[in-house]
């Protein structure tokens, strides 16, 4: 008989943003700590792709919900894959990733029906986020984003 249980792999598609700007005369970049991690736990903003709509879009405003901070497109960094358990079920995820320039906004200004999704926001050296980023695919992210911005 066939599994057909195994036929319905879940799959998730995300999109966020490396948003950069100078401080102080060197690059940094916005991240955030998801509610509910633990402190040190460095993030990027992002957050589900919407039916039909295109992944910078969604990468804009969830930076913006996310972080409080609106931001221009500079170009694609990429996609970043990983697996993860929710349930006792297995959810493969794709990330899309894009360089943004900062634009306007104070971080930490999140509207109020996103405070709950973040627990803290900063302003990290650009040169350190591949160290600091909880997450390996963000982090090869910021690298990226920090070759781009050196060139
Ligand atoms: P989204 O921000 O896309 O709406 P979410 O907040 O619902 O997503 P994720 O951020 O994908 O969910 O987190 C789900 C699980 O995957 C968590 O346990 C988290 O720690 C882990 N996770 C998040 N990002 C990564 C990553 N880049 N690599 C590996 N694991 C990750």
């Amino acid at each position: 008989m066939p599994l057909c249980y195994k036929v319905g792999v879940r799959r998730e598609f995300s999109a966020g943003g490396v948003v950069v700007r100078n401080l102080r005369g060197r690059p940094v970049v916005a991240a955030i700590r998801p509610a509910g991690k633990p402190e040190g736990t460095w993030a990027l903003p992002k957050g589900l792709i919407g039916p039909g709509e295109r992944a910078e879009v969604t990468a804009l405003r969830e930076v913006c919900e996310e972080t409080g901070v609106e931001a221009t497109p500079v170009e694609k960094l990429g996609d970043i894959r990983y697996v993860y358990t929710w349930d006792g079920e297995r959810i493969f995820k794709v990330v899309s990733f894009f360089l943004f320039r900062y634009r306007a906004g104070r971080l930490g200004d999140i509207p109020p029906e996103h405070v709950h999704e973040v627990a803290e926001t900063r302003w990290l050296p650009l040169e350190e986020a591949p160290r600091l980023l909880a997450y390996k695919g963000e982090r090869e992210m910021a690298a990226k984003a920090l070759e781009r911005i050196s060139r």
